[in-house]
Formats: structure tokens, sequence, C-alpha cells
């Protein structure tokens, strides 16, 4: 809340694991192209973070299939159960993009734990589903080159995250999009095993800082420029490939 003893403190305040949030929007209902998993309030976003839902949702979802997102804030921010973080607005859960077996893609039911194959077992409808490696790749292809706000991480299952990297590759995504994604993706440690969904970042840009935002650890000792980094394929490559290793 603005007080008398910090007034220009605005948006997301503190660290994600600390903080609270001010001018907090809410995102999505349940329709295209995004919905959230639950119907409750727990929707509250810093207005980067709610803008770079909505885009990589415009860029990704599909009618059947919209980008389907969990838990981000409480309209203020501050402590939020279950989770350490998602107390500033700047952290939001993201269910994968699946599809069934015959290849269509299907609206993601629940958090579903994803196995090395890229098989997933959804209890519910008692069916496997296939982590839809085109999709998911697009999804995190559109949140690191965003032009919002920095993206400190995309927390995934450290297989997940090969797996996206090896797909771009495969697929002659740009040397510097895999390389930026190979940076952000990472699997945390002791915080679960990200292999039923992403956990989205962002970080504070210098005019965040000035209103309160606060970085934290970033685990990285300058980051990248976004974009229009050269560096030849073949030493993207190699970086992939050594990141990759356990
Ligand atoms: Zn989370």
């Amino acid at each position: 809340m603005p007080n008398p003893i910090f007034p220009d403190q605005a948006g997301s305040i503190g660290l994600p694991h600390e903080g609270t949030l001010l001018g907090a929007v809410p995102v999505g209902d349940t329709s295209f192209p995004l919905a959230r998993l639950r119907d409750n309030d727990r929707r509250w976003a810093h207005p980067a973070l709610a803008r770079i839902l909505l885009d990589s949702a415009r860029t990704t979802g599909l009618r059947e299939s919209p980008l389907v997102v969990g838990d981000i804030a409480a309209s203020t921010g501050g402590e939020l159960s279950g989770h350490r973080s998602h107390r500033t607005g700047r952290d939001a859960d993201v269910l994968f993009y699946f599809r069934d077996l015959a290849g269509d893609a299907i609206r993601t039911p629940d958090f579903l734990v994803v196995g090395p194959d890229g098989l997933a077992w959804d209890k519910v409808r008692r069916r496997w589903l296939r982590f839809d490696d085109a999709r998911n790749w697009a999804f995190v292809r559109s949140v690191v080159t965003n032009r919002e706000a920095p993206i400190h991480w995309v927390f995934v299952h450290r297989a997940l995250r090969e797996r996206l990297l090896r797909y771009a590759t495969a697929v002659g995504e740009q040397p510097a999009v895999i390389y930026e994604a190979s940076e952000r993706m990472a699997q945390p440690m002791p915080s679960g095993p990200h292999d039923d969904h992403f956990h989205v970042r962002i970080g504070c840009t210098e005019s965040y800082v000035i209103e309160g935002c606060e970085n934290g650890w970033t685990g990285r000792v300058k980051a990248l420029p976004l974009l229009g980094i050269t560096l030849a394929p073949g030493d993207i490559r190699a970086a992939v490939l050594a990141l990759a290793e356990p």
C-alpha cells in the first residue's frame, strides 16, 4: 500500500519471496487465448508480466487449446499459500501445452507430470498425452524475446529444458534465441522439479528498481543482451550442449 514513509513505491516491491505488489492487473478469464486453470483470485500480475502472458497466449494459444495459467499473485501481493515466491506479481505458473496421441491439440486439464519420453498421464480422462514440443517451444520463445521486461527465469525440469533446446535446434531456430532460452530455462534447486509446469519470473527494469523492485539473485554474472548477439552457430551449439550436461 502507498504509505507516507515510502510515497514513491509502486508496482512490484521487494524480492519475489518477500515483497508486495501495487497497481496489479488481473490476468485472463476462462477463454481463448488465455485461460486460468482455476477461477480464483490468484490472478494479479505486474502489468508487464500480464502483457507478456497475453502476448505469448496470442502467439501460441489455440481456441481448443488456450494458454492455461495457474497461480500468479494476490491482488496486493504478499504471501501466497503453497508458494515461496509469487509475492510481487513477477511470478506466474504456466501449464504445458499437450497433444493427444492422435496428434490433436487439447486443452490442458491440470498440472500433469511429463516423463523424459515426453508423455504425461491424464488420470481424470485416463489417457496419455504428449508434450507439445512445437507450442511449448513457441511459448518459451515468445517469453524470452519479449520487449516488456527482462526475463530472469523460466523454471522447468532439466530434461524438458534439454528437450526444448534440442527441438529448437532441430527446427533451425535462430541461434541467438536458443542461446537466450538456454540461459533463462533452469531447474531450480531445491524448489521442486517443475516437471508439470513452467514458472516464469520477470526481473526489474531500472525504473522498477527506483520504485522499489528488487531483483534478488539471478544466477548470472551479467545478463546477455536480449537479441542481436553475434556468435557463430557452432559456438552456440557447443554452448547449448555444454549447458545441457547434468
Ligand atoms: Zn511458481
